[in-house]
């Protein structure tokens, strides 16, 4: 009796996997003390996307349409996020605070070049990883607001993801469908020409903003605060860098006062910086290799909170201007 039940319960999280690998139809059981967040945080699945979803497809299993019954079983129908179906979600939009701007964003690395890269627990991570799953992030808030945002650096399959560890792979590419050579100067010369050629389709009075998202590597015992880059002559490069930054200063301030933040922004000629046409601003987010440093990347809800703070800076560029 044991022996197949044990052999049930290796089939059932077999198929469990397999259905959140692919992501269509997940069943969720509500433990004692489960709130509809609880219950969707337990399973990988972040409640800012997905606790609308839940509550109208469980509409008839919730008490006044938020509490949930003991040891009743949920189902949720999902999309996974990647960038493709962020992309055509219509549901997304919450205000028009956007309406207008244009933002390309910029994932650090990608295809054969995996940044910067340590080990946790074991496992093997890299800096791309974890800059796309936040640049999808940023991406989402994004249009949100309304603002059209095109990733320059687009992985097919990846969606925004809650795990801890996000896995390596190499399938990144770079607008619109290119390989990622391996050169580095060629490298970055092709992601500065994909945002040039959509530059160039669009009015040149309009409000277009580049972003470039990085992690960066440097000594263990090292801990840096978010800080920003900007092409040494570009003033408008240089605001919005400065309301990126204010951002987070201000956030910090709030969310932990007593912890101080000492994000810097400076000029610094790197060849993205330099040849992509619109005003750009590039951003540091933490040093991979240190330990307290890890926690702002690891952990999902920090992932967001990092997107939404840069959405929140991009707002104050777009309306400063
Ligand atoms: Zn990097």
């Amino acid at each position: 009796m044991i022996r197949i039940l044990y052999v049930t319960i290796t089939i059932f999280s077999f198929f469990l996997q397999y259905s959140i690998a692919q992501s269509d139809t997940l069943f969720l059981k509500a433990k004692s003390g489960d709130g509809i967040i609880s219950l969707l945080k337990r399973h990988n699945l972040d409640p800012d996307y997905y606790v609308d979803t839940f509550k109208k497809q469980n509409a008839d299993k919730l008490i006044d349409n938020k509490h949930l019954i003991l040891g009743e079983t949920y189902m949720l129908a999902i999309e996974t996020l990647t960038e493709d179906s962020i992309s055509k979600a219509t549901k997304i939009v919450e205000d028009s605070l956007l309406l207008g701007a244009v933002i390309y964003i910029i994932s650090g690395h990608g295809g054969p070049d995996p940044g910067a890269i340590t080990i946790i627990e074991g496992h093997t991570i890299s800096e791309d990883e974890y800059a796309y799953d936040i640049c999808l992030r940023l991406k989402y808030e994004i249009l949100k607001h309304s603002g059209e945002a095109k990733m320059i650096i687009h992985d097919p399959n990846d969606s925004i993801r809650n795990d801890r560890i996000l896995e390596i792979d190499i399938d990144e590419v770079c607008y619109p469908n290119l390989e990622i050579p391996y050169n580095h100067t060629k490298r970055l010369v092709q992601r500065a020409d994909a945002v040039n050629d959509l530059y160039s389709e669009k009015a040149a009075n309009s409000y277009q903003r580049v972003i470039v998202v990085h992690l960066d590597s440097r000594s263990k015992g090292q801990t840096v605060d978010v800080f920003f880059y900007h092409y040494p002559g570009s003033k408008k490069g240089k605001t919005f860098a400065n309301n990126l930054k204010d951002v987070f200063a201000e956030k910090y301030a709030e969310h932990q006062p007593n912890r101080g933040y000492e994000g810097t922004v400076s000029g610094r000629n790197l060849l993205v910086l330099r040849k992509t046409l619109p005003p750009a601003a590039f951003v540091e987010l933490a040093n991979i290799k240190n330990s307290h440093n890890q926690k702002r990347f690891l952990d999902p809800d920090n992932r967001q909170a990092l997107a939404k703070w840069l959405c929140e800076g991009i707002i104050r560029d777009f309306n400063s201007e």
